[in-house]
């Protein structure tokens, strides 16, 4: 068993763990007990596998890019997941969550969702499957992210506004649990990144191992290694980092990095860099680090990426942090539309925002020049044109 991966107690060394209200320990402990067992069943692995490539597109191409790595001196593959159904990785555990949700007999599906790509990816899974899905979306949100508020509406979800606090992402957390609280027996809850109390960290990392198992195949094929020298990804709440890393942990010669929101600086007030200046505490059901005040209040994060703004991390990146496993840095709002940019010119690539911070690290390092680099490139730009175009003044 490897020192990185959640143990039989549902922890990452100190982090992780379920700190739920009592009126949701059945719910999830219902998942707690089924989640292995069902994900192992042949049934389960073939119908998986099969939309995995028949509905989604994988596997995903890992694609050497020559102007790319002519700039920083190495051989730069990226993992493109921007070429997925949807657009981005979320769909690899939305569909993984839908199938578990059926072989548990839920009838009825709810979700929170903050930019509205994670609402997005279960709408879709939730038509696919012609089962009932309610997605929360705080009320701010919902005035910001039209486009995916329509596309929701479109594939037949039902969009609640969350009217409480800042009527955003947290807000719309609390509606969630409290409709899953309300709803035991019928509803199952699809939480979108490696986060919320044990076995969703544990599980969505599972679903997102995809990334990291064929980006090992491919890898071997072009090159003849199988294990690159660095593998980069950007972390919101993590999940498209962990899909990154998951096969990868265990090899101490792969060098992990994990690229959180600077915004507009570290120091600024306005960020989400969560390792810089977070503390330990409980979010979402866990045991993590999570950006507080001296009291305890959760901090409003900032980053013009809307993926990444989220005020902690899922616990077993709170692991590999501490543990020294990965390393974490940060970029800026600035430097992160440059290298999207920047990706946009050499490659012929428009690349997410989020996915444009892992990118924008490659500017902060050096590299031997036969090294292999994976950055994940977790989602397409498309939802991001008009915050490149006013960026940019285009
Ligand atoms: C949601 C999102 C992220 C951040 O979520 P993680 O769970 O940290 O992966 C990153 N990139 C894209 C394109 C996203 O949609």
């Amino acid at each position: 068993m490897s020192k990185y991966q959640v143990n039989e107690k549902g922890y990452y060394g100190n982090f992780g763990g379920a700190y739920i209200p009592e009126m949701l320990y059945p719910n999830v402990e219902e998942l707690r007990q089924q989640y292995l067992t069902i994900m192992q069943r042949p049934d389960f692995r073939a119908e998986f596998n099969q939309l995995l490539k028949d509905y989604v597109g994988r596997p995903s191409p890992l694609y050497l890019a020559r102007r790319l790595s002519e700039r920083y001196k190495a051989n730069v593959f990226l993992k493109r997941e921007d070429l997925n159904h949807t657009g981005a990785h979320k769909i690899n555990n939305t569909i993984g969550q839908i199938l578990l949700a059926e072989r548990l007999g839920k009838k009825r599906i709810i979700a929170e969702t903050g930019a509205g790509q994670h609402g997005v990816a279960t709408a879709t899974v939730c038509a696919l499957k012609g089962l009932e899905c309610v997605v929360y979306m705080g009320a701010v949100d919902i005035e910001r992210q039209a486009p995916n508020v329509a596309r929701m509406k479109m594939m037949g979800a039902e969009v609640v506004a969350a009217n409480s606090g800042s009527k955003t992402l947290k807000d719309a957390t609390n509606e969630a649990l409290r409709d899953w609280i309300n709803n035991p027996v019928d509803t199952h809850y699809i939480i979108g990144s490696v986060v919320g109390p044990h076995p969703y960290p544990d599980m969505v990392a599972r679903f997102q191992s995809v990334i990291s198992e064929e980006t090992k195949r491919q890898l071997l094929e072009q090159t003849g290694r199988e294990n690159p020298d660095f593998a980069i990804a950007c972390v919101g709440g993590g999940s498209n980092a962990i899909g990154m890393f998951y096969h990868f942990l265990d090899e101490p010669t792969v060098r992990l990095v994990a690229v959180e929101a600077a915004g507009l600086g570290v120091e600024s007030g306005e960020s989400a860099a969560t390792t810089a200046l977070g503390r330990e505490g409980v979010l979402h059901g866990s045991r993590s680090i999570l950006m507080q005040t001296a009291d305890g209040q959760v901090v409003e994060p900032y980053s013009i990426s809307a993926g990444l703004d989220y005020p902690g991390i899922g616990p077993q990146h709170a692991w590999l942090y501490t543990s020294g496993r990965a390393q974490y840095s940060s970029i800026t709002d600035d430097e992160a539309m440059k290298a999207g940019l920047l990706l946009t010119r050499l490659e012929g690539i428009i690349p997410a925002i989020e996915s444009a911070h892992a990118l924008a690290q490659l500017e902060k390092m050096t590299f031997r020049k036969d090294d292999n680099v994976v950055v994940c490139l977790s989602g397409r730009g498309d939802k991001d044109l008009d915050n490149y175009m006013k960026y940019f003044g285009f």
